[in-house]
């Protein structure tokens, strides 16, 4: 059986925390898109961690981790986490990477960088991990699988190739120094080194565990917001974040992605530019900041301050549609504690116009938000287990965004450990 936990949002939604929770109970925790430019951060017995390429699933013993085809593998970025965990006194993951996954080359990063300098206040607001760099040679059919590691004549002689173009670039539009063949090829074969033990056919490995009744979890990164189709076009990641994609990213079949649990926090946050609606500044936002998450809502990646804003049922209703949601984890609803009265965007005005629906990108950046007050409650919900302890006004809060969204809130999560959850309907 397999499931995907994805993001209903702009991502920081709190999926490693639910995934790490939910891989108590899994074989297998599988990555299937993104790269390294988001990250995870997890709060269990080794410690807290900061994730960005390893699967959540890593502090198991029980489970196997996989780097599905569909991740922008940066396998130096992996190498560090890998030792960051073991040297934590976490015992050596299982690990498997798809011999089809394309690695992020080391010009992806400059690319990233040098793209982001040329369009100065126009930017994208990169994290600068060569991402969108990488993803545009993958669909050009420029980019390098893992595998072909392992034909050094043929990798030599691409190279070549692809670095003539890389240059024509570097020299004439970013005026920069050219790349060297040479010393990319001896890169890989450091990378070579580095990820030899764990390459293998990793939907393989997937369709025979599927066989066998194991159960799976698909971990997406950032949310729904950010998808390059469904998202905010262009102020997205270069990758699909929905769960239909991760049967694609992972190489499983789709119909075999049987629960699709979306996280969705109680508030919103966001990172780099574009249209945020229920956005919030000044004072406020710096108070929900400074308390959100576990330590502030500041960038795993990056260490970034986070866009602050209040929860946006219009958003969140589309970025559980199109994630094929059927069941919703609601986090981090124990930083709300502290508030007096909580606005919810409940509807976006566009032209004088109500409307519900998440409109597109054009549209979006005119959009006001309708925001309906709802009372606070006032108090440390943290360790409570069962959902009629929560305080009237706190359940109040999750059954009317739960209304407003249009699909079941099955968890509630009140706190950053393992075991601060509450389940519903159960
Ligand atoms: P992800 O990328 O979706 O996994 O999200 P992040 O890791 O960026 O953000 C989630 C942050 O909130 C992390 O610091 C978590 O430890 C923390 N967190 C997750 N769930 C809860 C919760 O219910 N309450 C609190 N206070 N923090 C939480």
């Amino acid at each position: 059986m397999i499931k995907a936990i994805v993001g209903a949002n702009w991502g920081d939604e709190g999926k490693g925390k639910i995934t790490d929770m939910l891989a108590e109970e899994a074989d297998i925790i599988v990555r299937f898109q993104g790269g390294a430019n988001a990250g995870h951060t997890i709060v269990n017995n080794y410690g807290k961690f900061a994730l960005h390429t390893l699967p959540s699933g890593v502090f198991y013993n029980h489970t196997t981790s996989i780097i599905g085809n569909g991740v922008a593998l940066n396998i130096p970025v992996l190498f560090k986490e890998l030792q960051d965990v073991v040297s934590k006194g976490v015992p050596m993951p299982k690990l498997l990477v798809s011999d089809r996954a394309q690695m992020v080359m080391p010009y992806h990063i400059l690319f990233d960088q040098y793209e982001e300098e040329r369009l100065a206040g126009k930017s994208f607001g990169s994290t600068k991990s060569g991402i969108a760099p990488f993803y545009s040679d993958k669909y050009a059919k420029t980019g390098f699988q893992v595998q072909e590691l392992f034909d050094e004549a043929a990798l030599k002689e691409k190279l070549k190739s692809v670095c003539t173009v890389k240059n024509v670039l570097l020299e004439h539009l970013y005026h920069k120094p050219v790349l060297d063949t040479e010393e990319i090829f001896k890169e890989l074969m450091e990378y070579k080194k580095m990820v030899e033990p764990f390459v293998c056919d990793t939907s393989l490995f997937l369709w025979n565990a599927i066989k066998e009744g194991k159960q799976i979890l698909l971990e997406g990164q950032l949310g729904t917001l950010k998808d390059t189709d469904h998202g905010i076009y262009p102020m997205v990641t270069s990758s699909s974040t929905l769960a239909a994609y991760g049967a694609i990213g992972a190489g499983v079949p789709p119909y075999e992605i049987k629960e699709i649990v979306t996280v969705s926090k109680a508030y919103s946050s966001a990172v780099g530019a574009g249209a945020f609606v229920s956005e919030i500044f000044g004072e406020e936002a710096d108070e929900l900041r400074r308390r959100g998450g576990d330590g502030g809502e500041y960038g795993a990646t990056t260490g970034r301050p986070r866009r602050m804003g209040w929860y946006d049922c219009v958003a969140s209703k589309y970025g559980c549609r199109l994630q094929g949601t059927t069941q919703v984890a609601f986090t981090v609803l124990d930083v709300l504690g502290y508030l007096e009265e909580i606005p919810v965007c409940v509807g976006y005005e566009i032209d004088g116009k109500i409307t519900t629906e998440f409109p597109t990108t054009t549209q979006l950046e005119k959009a006001k938000p309708i925001l309906k007050v709802l009372p606070g409650w006032k108090s440390d919900i943290r360790g409570i287990k069962n959902y009629e302890e929560l305080p009237e006004n706190c359940r109040k809060y999750v059954e009317f965004i739960e209304k407003q969204i249009g699909f079941p809130i099955t968890m509630v999560s009140n706190g950053p450990g393992r075991d601060d959850i509450i389940y519903r309907n159960r």
